[in-house]
């Protein structure tokens, strides 16, 4: 017997004509997640099914608790539709939250198809009052239950407790896609995070000064690729050397301008590879003031040479809540290895809080990148972390 989840759709339920294109997407990035697992997705009338091989299951649910799009999962009881199945079904699923903690329950009913002959209220009550009475120390509360019974009529009869809280927000792909700029730190794979959960696809680059940023710092980033690539079935990234950019902008730039100008040469390249890659935007993950190259002023510095949008998603979020985040999605730790990240080394002391952009510009072209940029994005190294599930699994 396989195992069989109940999947609910969230937001994308709200899509009108548009909707098939979002479930078609849905359906495809789980199946991206689970290949080779056995496991098949169907979908009928607005519910997605995922049956398993029971070895299967943890892989499953892994996948599930990282699938955008869905407001909530659970494993569930397939049954005959009648009353006697149901409430036998209903009692099992009261041991198991019993087994679970909860000691207070009630039931919620649903019947989609109406020739079944009882309704709602009478499920309700029929399963309740059999659950209560077979499942001594769990009671009836139908106000604050600390487990809920779900009970709905379909072309079968399903039943389930213990629905999890899905991820929420949209498919993966539905959204176009966007190049990620990602360091090592904290807040740029969060940023990722959050726009692959409005439904972009994402690809990364990442800027490596070898040997002023070591190969840890490299590898670093590259498993924090990985790590976000689990919420959207696999990520590539593109690793760019700019030892040479940074050498000529500690020749050529006022000390404390350092950091802008690499900034500008980060974005500029990044939209140039964007470009190439089809991706419609840039995304980073700046948090306005939170360090200097992060002022408004600085800001418009960076994105002064160039014309694609760029996406700050954590531009208005503090550091605690990002630092949560992190840790949820599980990058937190991986961030926080003591890897200098690219610009360490070579920051100012007395870095320039309030830059002007047209100085910026000024001081940008005057050091004449161009050849040393493009050089950098001919040598480009792609490293595909892949959908698989092994990914999942690597601490
Ligand atoms: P993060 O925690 O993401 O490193 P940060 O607070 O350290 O951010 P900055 O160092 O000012 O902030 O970088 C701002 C943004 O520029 C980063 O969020 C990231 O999107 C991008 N960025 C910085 N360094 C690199 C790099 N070496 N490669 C690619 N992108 C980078
Ligand atoms: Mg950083």
């Amino acid at each position: 017997m396989s195992s069989l989840y109940l999947l609910k759709p969230g937001e994308l339920t709200l899509k009108g004509g548009n909707r098939p294109f979002f479930e078609r997407l849905l359906q495809k990035n789980l199946a991206a997640m689970l290949k080779g697992s056995g496991a098949q997705i169907r979908m009928t009338r607005g519910r997605f099914y995922l049956h398993c091989p029971p070895e299967a299951e943890a892989q499953a649910e892994e996948a599930l608790s990282r699938l955008f799009g869905i407001a909530g999962w659970a494993k569930t009881r397939e049954c005959e539709k009648t009353m006697e199945a149901v409430i036998a079904a209903a009692v099992e699923e009261g041991k198991q939250l019993y087994a679970g903690g909860a000691r207070s329950f009630k039931i919620e009913a649903k019947r989609t198809d109406k020739s079944f002959p009882h309704d709602s209220y009478t499920i309700r009550c029929q399963a309740g009052e059999a659950v209560a009475r077979e499942v001594p120390g769990l009671r009836v509360d139908v106000r604050k239950p600390e487990g809920i019974i779900e009970v709905e009529i379909r072309e079968r009869a399903f039943v389930f407790g213990n629905t999890r809280q899905g991820r929420q927000g949209l498919p993966v792909g539905s959204a176009g896609k966007g190049l990620l700029l990602l360091s090592g730190g904290i807040d740029s794979p969060v940023a990722g995070y959050m726009m692959a959960s409005r439904g972009m696809t994402l690809e990364a680059v990442y800027f490596h000064a070898f040997p002023y940023t070591s190969d840890e710092a490299r590898q670093k980033t590259i498993d924090l690729a990985r790590v976000l690539g689990t919420y959207t079935q696999g990520l590539k990234l593109f690793v760019i050397s700019c030892t040479a950019i940074q050498g000529r902008i500690k020749e050529g730039a006022p000390e404390a301008w350092r950091t802008v100008i690499l900034r500008m040469a980060m974005m500029d390249c990044a939209e140039k590879l964007a470009l190439k890659r089809r991706a419609r935007c840039l995304i980073s993950g700046e948090s306005l003031s939170q360090v200097a190259s992060q002022t408004i002023e600085n800001i418009s510095c960076t994105q002064s040479l160039i014309n694609l949008p760029v996406l700050q998603p954590l531009i208005g979020i503090n550091k605690e809540r990002i630092t949560a985040l992190a840790e949820e999605i599980g990058t937190y730790k991986i961030s926080i290895l003591p890897y200098e990240d690219c610009c360490v080394l070579f920051t100012p002391p007395h870095p320039i809080i309030r830059g002007d952009p047209q100085e910026a510009k000024r001081i940008y072209l005057s050091l004449d990148l161009e050849e040393l940029i493009k050089e950098g994005l001919e040598k480009a190294e792609m490293i595909d972390s892949g959908a698989t599930s092994e990914n999942y699994r690597r601490p």
